[in-house]
């Protein structure tokens, strides 16, 4: 890995994305923020100069595949390199039974859980070829696990997966794999308590609402730390696999590298 590594991250205006660029800014990293929040992303920005890094932000829609063939542009003609590509932006809506399910908002979240990965990885992937490069997708347990009334979540993120399994078979040079950030204190957490309550089985809802009374719910910085660290360093026989963020071989070398906290 250069000294000063480029990284791109998808989703960097707030939860893990932006603690993901906070952790790259530790070491001296140039990040690429995109999201659709321009103000949010330059806050950002200014947190990942503090820290020591650079920041290029890039506001744009991952479902727009021309915005993501700008972003891999721009990030080249401002650090002339790519070494790693973050795909985190994530919307976790529809939260409603698939027969209620509008079919214009069911396709808005595969085109930004799926299609928005699928359209930044081809548009990178000529210059990731160059420094045997990194793509970490940012899956999730409803990839494998059936999570009620979030049809479309569940499947994007399963086809994120398998998706990723064949992009690591067709780019050997490169490695590719997914993580799984469990339960996160994010604003994503905060939709499904709300929209939550009125669709998910009793179950369910109690099983989310129980993490958030309890305070267990994971703060971003912890598997963010695990993501800064593969997109830095995740080993290429690990390519392809869809490996949990708290994983010994994951989140320990990622403290040795970052330490316990961010300042
Ligand atoms: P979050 O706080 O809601 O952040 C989501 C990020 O994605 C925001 O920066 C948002 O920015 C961005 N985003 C959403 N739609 C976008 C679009 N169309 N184009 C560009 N950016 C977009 O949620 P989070 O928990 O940090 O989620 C990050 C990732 O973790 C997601 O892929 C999610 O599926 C995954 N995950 C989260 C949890 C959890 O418990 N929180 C669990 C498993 C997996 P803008 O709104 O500014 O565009």
């Amino acid at each position: 890995m250069p000294n000063n590594p480029v990284v791109i991250v998808t989703g960097a205006s707030r939860g893990l994305g932006a603690a993901t660029a906070r952790w790259l800014a530790k070491i001296g990293a140039a990040v690429t923020l995109i999201s659709r929040s321009g103000a949010a992303l330059k806050r950002v920005a200014q947190e990942v100069r503090h820290l020591g890094g650079t920041a290029l932000v890039f506001k744009a829609d991952v479902s727009d595949p021309d915005a993501c063939q700008k972003a891999i542009a721009r990030t080249l003609e401002r650090f002339d390199r790519l070494d790693a590509l973050v795909n985190n932006a994530g919307i976790v809506e529809p939260i409603v039974p698939l027969s209620l399910t509008d079919p214009e908002r069911w396709q808005y979240n595969i085109g930004v859980n799926l299609l928005g990965p699928f359209y930044l990885t081809r548009a990178a992937l000529s210059e990731l070829r160059k420094q045997s490069g990194r793509i970490i997708n940012v899956s999730s347990g409803a990839a494998t696990t059936v999570i009620e009334n979030a049809s479309a979540y569940c499947a994007a993120k399963a086809a994120l997966n398998h998706f990723t399994r064949v992009a690591a078979a067709e780019e050997s040079g490169l490695t590719v794999l997914t993580m799984r950030p469990g339960v996160v204190d994010t604003q994503m957490q905060e939709i499904i308590r709300r929209d939550g309550s009125s669709f998910m089985p009793d179950e369910q809802f109690a099983f989310y609402q129980g993490l958030k009374d309890r305070g267990e719910l994971e703060p971003p910085e912890v598997p963010a730390r695990s993501i800064a660290w593969l997109a830095l360093y995740a080993p290429h026989e690990l390519s392809g696999d869809f490996l949990n963020y708290d994983d010994p071989q994951i989140a320990r070398p990622a403290l040795d590298l970052f330490g316990e906290k961010l300042e």
